[in-house]
């Protein structure tokens, strides 16, 4: 079984972040995070077209990863960023400081739904890092700027 948590050294930072400057120390790691996300997506269940691999960094450093997994009635669908969104939870952390959503895909964001889940837990500041090809630009947008008109 594959694990749901991702393994990059991210998590020798085992203290709370605590400024924008530990956040950046945090998200001077997105190497690792695209690394881990990419990872994750490949073990995507699609029926459509599109694979999705994610990676939650908390602020305490760990990192949990998750895929989309579709099902055939294409309501229960899993997105990526609620996998992994769930997958911190169930480990113990709500904490949530970034997401690293990575997919084949010339644009994309995370949806409304995902969107819901990534304010539920790391509000309008949380980083949201998309890839769009393995080693290529990544994109960094805050939750707000994605959803300005989210109500608080
Ligand atoms: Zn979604």
């Amino acid at each position: 079984m594959a694990p749901c948590r991702g393994t990059t050294s991210i998590a020798r930072y085992g203290e709370r972040v605590t400024s924008e400057s530990d956040r950046d120390l945090l998200l001077g790691h997105t190497a690792e995070l695209a690394a881990a996300a990419w990872d994750v997506r490949e073990r995507s269940r699609v029926i459509g077209r599109t694979k999705v691999g994610c990676a939650a960094l908390t602020s305490t450093g760990t990192t949990w990863v998750g895929c989309n997994v579709e099902h055939a009635f294409r309501s229960h669908d899993i997105h990526a960023e609620v996998n992994a969104i769930g997958n911190m939870v169930a480990g113990g952390h709500q904490d949530l400081v970034c997401l690293m959503v990575v997919a084949d895909r010339d644009r994309f964001t995370p949806c409304g739904s995902c969107l819901d889940w990534i304010f539920e837990f790391g509000g309008e500041e949380c980083v949201v890092l998309v890839q769009r090809q393995v080693g290529g630009d990544i994109s960094t947008y805050r939750a707000g700027e994605l959803m300005p008109f989210y109500p608080r």
